[in-house]
This record gives structure tokens, C-alpha cells and sequence, in this order.
């Protein structure tokens, strides 16, 4: 596929040499600082390797199914698969260790979110796994939990990713930890690495990229993790460059000179090429296609 861009006249041309579609169209005019609704993320965590606990919770009323959904049913899909996939994406400079609990059950009596988190990572610590060390999953040391997922039975089918800051709930220590939980993905129970990858990715500060939900950051289609349109199930697709640069993971070449360029697909491991057209430019033609 070839694309060439035409600017005020002055021949300029790009050559996209792509192995994938990816690049033109995931092009779009993203906003510079969308930060609003975003956590915000310590660059210390943004950077090595990280550690992650996900949370497996039930109910009385909803148990898990015995046998067969067993924590090694989880690690399986997501030990390695997510560790893998952030260390490609970020070209190596950031990576996971994904721990998982054994199941927890909350009472059904318990229905608020915020609170079935708490009581299950207060029971994660107290009951399941006596060797978790609190300092392990606060490496900023901000006093919060780093990276949580609560994979509850009872979650609504939408997952989501939440914190009580920005809900007016004040945020608590866990009993016995001194930590507070304050970001958090909610979510059911999932194997679907793109899924548990796309609501990890809200945790690392990144915002949804879906067409005209409110509180999203534009329309990137199909072609990156924070779209929404990404095919559960399908092979899924990198972060999108945007959002790697936003997470320090690629520096974007800024296009102010006229000439060829040849921009590498992102998702090469020898580190594709990010280009950072300026909005001020007028083009003949936004982007044409040959
Ligand atoms: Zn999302």
C-alpha cells in the first residue's frame, strides 16, 4: 500500500511502506493532551517490569464453576500473554508480572463495586496469598495499589475501569496493608487477552479511542488496543502510536521538512517509525491512497 501527501504545493511526499494497514488508518487528528478522565501515571511505572494482581472473586449466589475455572485457567491466558504483549508494544521497555489470587468469595449482601473490591482484596491478602507483600504493588510508593484487576462473577458484562477519587468515594486502606485502593478494572472473570490488555492499558493512563462516547479521545477505528471496535477473540492489534508515545514508549519524529520518508509499521520489532505531522499544515489532499 502506498499513501502520498500533498502539502500547500510543495511536493512533499511521504513513501508509507507498510506490512500492515495499520499506520494510515490509525492516522487521525488527536487532541495533545487529552488528559481529562485519565489516571495518572507515575513514570516510574511506565518503565521495567511491573507487578500485577488480579483479584478472582464470586458470590454465594454466583460461584464460580468448580472444577474446571480454577486460577490456572486464568494464568494460562494471561501470565505470559500479557506480559508479552505490553514488552512488544512498548519495544521492550515495559513488561508485567501478573499474579493471580485464588478465588475469593464476597457476600451477596455486598452489591456496591468499590466495596466487593475492597472486601476482596482484603480477603485476598488475609486468607489467600499470606507471602503478597503490599510494597510489591506500590512501586511508587504513593500509597495506592499500582495495577489491580478485580475479576468478579457479579461485575456487569461491561468491564470498566474505575476510581473512587473520581466517583467521590474516599479511597481506604485495606485492612493490614496500609495501601489504598483507588484505580481499579472492574471486570468479569476473562481469558480474552485483548480485553483484559485493553482495560490494563486504562490503568497505565490511557483513554478509550472510540467514535462519539463522551469522555474519549477520538475515533482510531479498528486498528488500536483503546478502540473499542477491537475484535474479542480476534488476533488484536498494537496500541496505537499515539498512545505509545503518550507512555514514553516511542519518541515521534517530528515532519517539518519536505521529502520522502519511509515510516517502518509500528509493530516491527526492530522499532517501526512514529511520525508527528503538525496540524497547523494545510494539505491539498488529507491523505490519498494508491
Ligand atoms: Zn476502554
Amino acid at each position: 500500500m502506498r499513501n502520498v501527501l500533498k502539502l500547500m504545493g510543495l511536493v512533499v511526499s511521504l513513501s508509507f511502506i507498510l506490512l500492515s494497514p495499520t499506520i494510515s488508518k490509525a492516522l487521525s487528528v488527536l487532541p495533545e493532551s487529552p488528559e481529562e478522565g485519565a489516571r495518572k501515571v507515575s513514570s516510574t511505572l511506565l518503565q521495567g517490569k511491573q507487578n500485577v494482581l488480579i483479584v478472582l472473586v464470586d458470590s454465594p449466589k454466583k460461584p464460580h464453576s468448580a472444577g474446571n475455572d480454577k486460577k490456572s485457567y486464568y494464568e494460562e491466558a494471561l501470565v505470559s500473554g500479557l506480559n508479552n504483549y505490553y514488552k512488544e508494544v512498548s519495544y521492550g521497555k515495559f513488561g508485567v508480572s501478573v499474579r493471580i489470587t485464588d478465588w475469593v468469595n464476597v457476600s451477596d449482601t455486598i452489591s456496591d463495586k468499590h466495596e466487593r473490591a475492597r472486601k476482596a482484596l482484603d480477603l485476598a491478602w488475609g486468607t489467600t496469598i499470606p507471602v503478597l507483600w503490599p510494597n510489591d504493588y506500590d512501586k511508587d510508593g504513593n500509597g495506592e495499589y499500582d495495577f489491580i484487576l478485580i475479576f468478579d462473577t457479579v461485575a456487569p458484562t461491561t468491564s470498566e475501569v474505575t476510581s473512587m477519587e473520581l466517583e467521590g468515594v474516599t479511597p481506604k486502606p485495606i485492612p493490614g496493608t496500609g495501601k489504598k485502593l483507588n484505580w481499579y478494572a472492574y471486570m468479569r472473570p476473562s481469558r480474552e487477552l485483548a480485553l483484559v490488555a485493553h482495560e490494563f492499558g486504562h490503568l497505565l493512563g490511557l483513554l478509550d479511542m472510540y467514535l462519539g462516547i463522551p469522555g474519549t479521545i477520538g475515533n482510531i477505528g479498528r486498528w488500536g488496543l483503546m478502540s473499542a471496535v477491537i475484535d474479542w477473540g480476534m488476533p488484536y492489534s498494537h496500541l496505537c502510536a499515539y498512545s505509545k508515545v503518550k507512555l514514553g514508549w516511542a519518541t515521534p519524529i517530528e515532519l517539518d521538512q519536505s521529502g520522502d520518508r519511509i515510516i517502518k509499521a509500528a509493530e516491527l520489532k526492530d522499532y517501526g517509525s512514529v511520525y508527528r505531522i503538525s496540524t497547523s499544515i494545510t494539505f491539498d489532499h488529507p491523505l490519498e491512497t494508491a
